[in-house]
């Protein structure tokens, strides 16, 4: 019996993994990287930034031939952020994600958001798209936690928080990264493919990391919960 919904946010409610990926690739490819957009989603998407920091770092010591240096490090992450940061403006919420939370609050689930983005821009998205109150307090960031997924670390506290048995929580992930954390927080996985960013074979990797299905948008997402409640 199902008891909570956990959402991911980024590339599941708020479509923000698309937003600077085509400048991002081309602005590694500047520097020897041989990436593509669905490259940089592959390796990086759902990460924490140190966990995200960290495994650059191990991509950029097989370009260079070396460790780089921590300025030479510090100096290539800041600008990818950059890249991203630049284009914001472009951000949109991921199609049909308001009417699917609508539907969602009349169904007998609890519901929380667990993101790796840092609390102001997981408090600054949603605001953005009026998701904010739909979900608070219940909407938690990895900064709250020890580790960054793929950790299970903000998946259980955002079941605590909600008094949930994680065992009874259904999570929406679009990440690998994201599903590996579900997963290892004991709950069902749901992978989802509704964001811009996710190309040919992303539903495959989620469910190579363990979701139990792939979803391929919020209507369908909104039908699944609906026959879930009446289940
Ligand atoms: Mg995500």
């Amino acid at each position: 019996m199902t008891e909570a919904i956990i959402f991911d946010c980024d590339g599941v409610l708020v479509d923000s993994e698309i937003v600077g990926l085509e400048d991002t690739a081309a602005f590694m490819r500047t520097k020897g990287f041989d990436w593509q957009a669905a490259d940089l989603v592959r390796l990086f998407t759902g990460l924490r930034d140190d966990v995200f920091a960290a495994k650059l770092g191990d991509e950029y010591a097989k370009v260079l031939g070396r460790l780089p240096t921590e300025e030479e490090a510090a100096e290539l992450f800041t600008t990818m952020i950059e890249n991203r940061r630049h284009n914001r403006h472009q951000l949109q919420a991921v199609p049909g994600t308001a009417e699917m939370v609508s539907v969602l609050k009349e169904l007998p689930f609890k519901r929380a958001v667990a993101s790796s983005t840092r609390i102001q821009y997981l408090h600054d998205k949603l605001t953005r798209f009026d998701l904010w109150d739909d979900f608070a307090p219940h909407a938690y960031s990895a900064e709250l936690v020890d580790h960054g997924k793929p950790a299970p670390d903000i998946f259980l506290y955002a079941a605590e928080k909600i008094e949930a048995d994680p065992a009874r929580c259904i999570v929406i992930e679009d990440s690998a990264n994201g599903v590996s954390a579900g997963i290892a927080a004991g709950m069902t996985v749901w992978g989802f493919t509704g964001g811009g960013h996710c190309y040919a074979g992303h539903g495959n990797r989620l469910l190579e990391a363990g979701a139990v299905e792939v979803i391929e948008n919020h209507g369908a997402l909104q039908e699944k919960l609906t026959a879930l409640a009446a289940a």
